[in-house]
């Protein structure tokens, strides 16, 4: 989010400095690895027109670098018939006219050529929005093109405090724990797994933000059925709501395996990591073996690669101003919970729009706003 944020700026012709606490492309947060789904069957609608800014947004990157992240598929939405958030997507796409099927077992079936199998009184949906994008790379190429338009990118930085400036300057100061301070007008604060222990310093704010550690599981296709299961084809990035609630891309990064993944996470503090045991749960195991029809094998996965989540309650997103003594000065972005990276293209331009202008156009903020957990601090939780 920093970094798509700092080419953001650094686009519209201000001066930009992106800082990071660690090294450039580090693996300690959320936006490392090889794959993250962007899909449209978001029950929450006004994710929607986020999602479809996004797809824009990443063509758009993408011609600016002259490289791909994102590899194009469909996107197939599954659950019991009676889920809520099953009912929400097909609300979501009749609200957007969206062009989708609803499919049952006999359906899912026949358009997949027995690829999936869902039980009797499921349904699917299905929609031309999914794909996968490439999280390192992309973040490598937001940093690149900021860099292009001018940013300065300073990594091994760790910001430890910011302050206002209650002199003549105004703006912000922006303290590292190597000593060094930094001067700007305003400031975006987009730290991920650190977002609650930063803001409070900053602001004695106390974000319900709780860092989870997430297990990638990558499982390997039976012999001969590998090319049914590859990005390019017909198979499509595949989601799967109730408990647990499963996601999954066609095999891209590594030849021969496919990514089936659990939404969530053991709650953790993201400076003592636990560093695993890896979670893969029975009914992950069950999940591979009876939904993807015998065809990947579901003993184990083979390979696995731990990651952040930063949840909030209702899993929405935090965009707004910190206030308090900074005003409109100091923005912040973060409680991505596990469904950020495909908006990282939308949300830049949103967290840039805020703190250049003061307002975003083309996004209802209200669900983003701190202000939510005062009212609800429990938030309506699992309903996105
Ligand atoms: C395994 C996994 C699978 C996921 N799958 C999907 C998916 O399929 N689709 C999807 O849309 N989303 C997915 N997500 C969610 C998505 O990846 C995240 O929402 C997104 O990456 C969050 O980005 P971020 O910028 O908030 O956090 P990060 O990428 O962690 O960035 C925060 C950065 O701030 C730095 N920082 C922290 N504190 C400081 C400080 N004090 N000073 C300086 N720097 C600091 C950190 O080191 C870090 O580099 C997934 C997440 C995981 C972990």
């Amino acid at each position: 989010m920093g970094s798509s944020t700092a080419y953001q700026v650094a686009k519209r012709g201000q001066k930009t400095l992106l800082l990071e606490q660690f090294d450039f492309l580090h693996h300690r947060g959320s936006s490392h690895g090889e794959s993250r789904t962007i899909r449209a069957t978001y029950s929450k609608d006004y994710y929607f027109p986020m999602v479809i800014e996004s797809y824009k947004l990443w063509e758009e990157a993408e011609s600016q670098i002259g490289y791909k992240v994102y590899f194009k598929a469909e996107h197939l939405e599954m659950g019991d018939s009676r889920d809520k958030n099953m009912r929400g997507i097909i609300h979501t796409c009749h609200k957007y006219s969206v062009a989708h099927e609803i499919l049952d077992r006999q359906q899912v079936a026949n358009k997949f050529s027995g690829r999936f199998d869902i039980p009797e009184n499921w349904i699917a949906v299905f929609t031309e929005y999914g794909g996968v994008i490439k999280p390192t790379k992309a973040v490598s190429m937001f940093q690149a093109l900021a860099f292009q338009k001018g940013a300065v990118l300073r990594d091994c930085m760790e910001v430890k405090d910011i302050r206002k400036d209650n002199g003549v300057k105004g703006g912000v100061w922006v303290y590292t724990s190597n000593g060094e301070k930094f001067w700007g007008k305003k400031c975006v604060v987009t730290v991920g797994a650190w977002t609650k222990k930063l803001v409070k310093t900053v602001s004695r704010v106390e974000l319900p933000i709780q860092s989870l550690e997430t297990t990638v599981c990558y499982w390997r296709i039976k012999e001969g059925n590998e090319e049914k299961y590859a990005i390019g084809g017909d198979f499509p990035t595949f989601g799967c709501q109730g408990e647990p609630h499963i996601f999954g891309t066609p095999s891209l990064e590594y030849p021969g395996l496919m990514k089936v993944m659990v939404h969530g996470g053991y709650p953790c503090d993201e400076d003592k990591r636990p560093w695993g045991p890896v979670m893969v749960l029975e009914s992950l195991k069950e999940w591979v073996e009876e939904r993807l029809s015998g065809m990947v094998d579901s003993r184990a996965p083979v390979a696995t690669q731990l990651c952040m989540y930063s949840m909030t309650p209702d899993e929405d997103f935090v965009i707004d101003f910190l206030g308090g003594e900074f005003g409109k000065d100091v923005v912040m972005g973060g409680g991505f919970s596990g469904h950020g990276f495909k908006m990282g293209p939308v949300v830049g331009r949103i967290l840039a729009d805020l703190v250049l202008t003061g307002e975003a156009k083309g996004v209802e903020l209200k669900h983003f706003r701190i202000r939510r957990f005062e009212e609800n601090p429990q938030g309506n939780v699992k309903d996105f």
